[in-house]
């Protein structure tokens, strides 16, 4: 390591900005943090160094990277936010205030407390994504560390990365990052199931690597002979999804389901489709396996084609195919759209949809203000992170994302909080539909509205998203109508 390294894969990507305020931010930082050690022993340095090293991965700005290096001066040095203000600007100084701010929240008691903390974190860094970045990267390699700390630390840093961080991951759409701090905390939550699980997955794997290899060994046949350009990857599947199917099915490891699973990269969407139709021609595809999430993206930005196939020797195996763009996304998320500011040379690098990408975010964040107290928030946190989401449209076409399960109520209420409160009715594709009816990705959905009409009681058995079930809540108790 050592700031040639950062310097080298910053430039990978930026290669027009000057990295000398990175340098300076490098030994500034060094040079506060002498004398202070980590748990580990090691030079507290390394910590600060090793979470720069995670945010160039995912390859963000510049003040993203400096602030990363610089993320605990405040808090564990007697450097203050001033000096810092002096020497780097204001950008560089919010963001490590921003990421001082969460860690002095305390974690006293489970749940309440935890929502308070994360509906504080998520309000002061509504302005700046970036701050949730470092505080991740942070996470991970606190996480990586882990052993060092006694049990009692193991076990509650290990919780709240789980129910927290993980969560939080997922719905940025990292999905490696979150299968990454899952599987770490893990490891320290059930030891003993993660040593046994650990172990009948690698003898598995053993037995399966044949049969893998001889079903790529045919697609590549096939998929050569087409002529498009193409990557062939394996997948992996983390130690705790598996974990958490067990548990969601109630099954032993012997009984769960593990297909093979491989992923094929393309260059454009269209030779995407184009190497669906030769996987489909060449292996008999399962029956209602395919999905296309290029068309339309889940909620969290990502896009893929999903399909089974039945391998020659029998093996379920599934298809995941993506362009690079799409790939990348599916790996970092939101950090793969991060605008990157680099002044006029990169503009035409600039995503003209990042707005749109990050609207949902915006959303999410900006009807966390309207409840009212921490248990409230955390129930709605819980039910909008869920995996399954629909995408309804309006008749104008702008696209709302809903929990899986939402009426058009819940759309009543995304589209605007006074259309919620005076729904009467709605029409789905043109057809009459009772309130709750269940919605599907694709449909276009209109509400029917009268002026003096107000919300029922009712409603709230049928809702599906916390923001209506708050603004419904929330009406029905201002008209002392107890909710
Ligand atoms: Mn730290």
């Amino acid at each position: 390591m050592g700031f040639a390294e950062i310097a080298e894969r910053f430039k990978s990507y930026a290669p027009h900005v000057d990295a000398a305020l990175l340098e300076k931010a490098y030994q500034f930082s060094e040079k506060a943090h002498t004398n202070q050690n980590r748990a580990s022993g090691e030079h507290y340095f390394v910590h600060c160094e090793a979470v720069a090293n995670t945010l160039v991965e995912f390859k963000l700005d510049l003040p993203t990277i400096a602030a990363g290096l610089l993320h605990d001066v405040l808090e564990d040095t007697p450097i203050k936010a001033e000096a810092l203000e002096q020497e780097f600007g204001k950008e560089i100084t919010q963001l490590v205030q921003g990421v001082t701010k969460i860690d002095a929240l305390q974690f006293s008691s489970q749940d309440q407390a935890q929502a308070e903390n994360w509906r504080k974190m998520l309000l002061a860094t509504a302005q700046d994504i970036r701050v949730i970045l470092i505080k991740l990267a942070d996470r991970l390699h606190n996480m990586k560390t882990l052993n060092f700390l006694d049990r009692n630390h193991q076990v509650r840093i290990a919780q709240e990365t789980v129910s927290l961080y993980a969560p939080l991951a997922h719905r940025l759409g990292m999905f490696e990052l979150k299968s990454e701090l899952e599987d770490l905390a893990f490891q320290y939550l059930n030891p003993e199931e993660y040593q046994e699980l650990n172990r009948k997955i690698q003898v598995r794997q053993a037995g399966r690597e044949t049969a893998l290899e001889s079903f790529k060994g045919a697609l590549e046949e096939h998929l050569k002979s087409s002529g498009i350009s193409y990557r062939l990857l394996s997948r992996t599947k983390s130690l705790y999804s598996i974990y958490e199917k067990m548990k969601r099915q109630d099954k032993p490891f012997e009984e769960i389901q593990d297909a093979l699973g491989v992923r094929i990269i393309a260059d454009t969407v269209a030779n995407c489709y184009a190497l669906l139709g030769i996987v489909h021609a060449a292996f008999k595809p399962v029956a209602g396996s395919f999905t296309d999430y290029i068309s339309i993206p889940k909620m969290n930005l990502y896009q893929s084609l999903h399909t089974t196939v039945v391998a020659a020797s029998g093996d379920i195996t599934e298809v995941q195919i993506r362009t690079e763009e799409m790939h990348r996304t599916s790996e970092y998320g939101i950090a793969a759209h991060w605008k990157y500011k680099s002044g006029e040379k990169d503009k035409e690098k600039e995503d003209p949809h990042l707005e749109e990408k990050l609207n949902w975010l915006r959303q999410w964040i900006e009807w966390l203000q309207d409840l009212k107290s921490p248990r409230e928030f955390l129930e709605s946190l819980k039910t909008d992170l869920e995996l399954n989401q629909v995408f309804v449209f309006t008749p104008q076409g702008d696209v709302k994302a809903l929990p899986a399960g939402a009426t058009p109520i819940d759309f009543a209420y995304a589209v605007h909080t006074d259309i919620g409160h005076t729904c009467v009715g709605a029409k789905v594709n043109n057809k009459m539909v009772k309130l709750d009816y269940v919605l599907k990705s694709g449909d276009v959905c209109e509400i029917l509205t009268k002026k003096a009409s107000t919300p029922k009681k009712d409603w709230l058995l049928v809702v599906k998203t916390a923001r209506a079930r708050s603004k419904i809540r929330h009406h029905l108790r201002e008209k002392g109508l107890a909710a």
